[in-house]
This record gives structure tokens, C-alpha cells and sequence, in this order.
């Protein structure tokens, strides 16, 4: 192993050991007893079989921070609106998102959707 590597990774155990505070206003994340979660990153670049070499971009932020100050920002700067789903409208997307990427790996899935046309 070499030495830029045991330092990185000794870097990546001490962000990982400590507590997470919201890099907006400070507080402890996963502190409050809800389990609210705030994913905000992005992996840029590619990825293979053997080896995904995307740089991982990420912020750490606290559930009233995304709600008050992120989202709001996100949508009037670029005009946008967030989807918001409830349980049951989540439940259902998740459940159909599941089956479409079953259907992609699995082509026999759409046997009855491509009936009638012959694949040679
Ligand atoms: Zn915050």
C-alpha cells in the first residue's frame, strides 16, 4: 500500500469517525431521533466493471436546511420544482422504477408487450 494511499484513506476514516454536522447551520445530522435523510452528492466521471473511477462530490445537510434554505434556492434559480411523493405515491414509484429495471435486465418480461412482432 502505497503511502498517498494510507493517507487518503486514513483522511477518509477520521470523516467517517466523527459526527456529521450540517455544513450549513452546524447542527448534528442523525442526532435529532428522526430519520429524516438529505442526500446531496454527485459521482462525475466513469465507471466499469473493474474499476469506478467517478469523483464523488457531496455536502452534508440537515433536513430544515434543505426544506428552508436549499430547496427553495434550487427552485427559483434555475425555475424548477422538486417532486414531492408521500408514502403510498413513493411506495408505487419505487415498486414500478424496480420492475422496469427487472424488465431491462430480463427481456422475457416484455414477452406480452412484444407479442406479435417476430425477433430473429
Ligand atoms: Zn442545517
Amino acid at each position: 500500500m502505497g503511502k498517498v494511499y494510507k493517507k487518503v484513506e486514513a483522511h477518509i476514516k477520521e470523516r467517517i469517525d466523527y459526527d456529521t454536522y450540517c455544513d450549513i447551520c452546524g447542527c448534528e445530522l442523525y442526532d435529532d431521533g428522526t430519520q429524516t435523510e438529505v442526500n446531496m452528492e454527485a459521482k462525475i466521471g466513469d465507471s466499469y466493471p473493474d474499476c469506478d473511477c467517478r469523483v464523488l462530490h457531496m455536502v452534508d445537510i440537515c433536513g430544515g436546511c434543505f426544506i428552508e434554505k436549499i430547496k427553495p434556492l434550487i427552485e427559483t434559480t434555475f425555475n424548477i420544482k422538486f417532486q414531492v411523493m408521500d408514502n403510498d405515491e413513493r411506495f408505487s414509484y419505487d415498486r414500478l422504477y424496480r420492475q422496469q429495471e427487472e424488465a431491462k435486465d430480463n427481456p422475457c418480461v416484455n414477452i406480452g408487450e412484444s407479442r406479435g412482432k417476430s425477433e430473429i
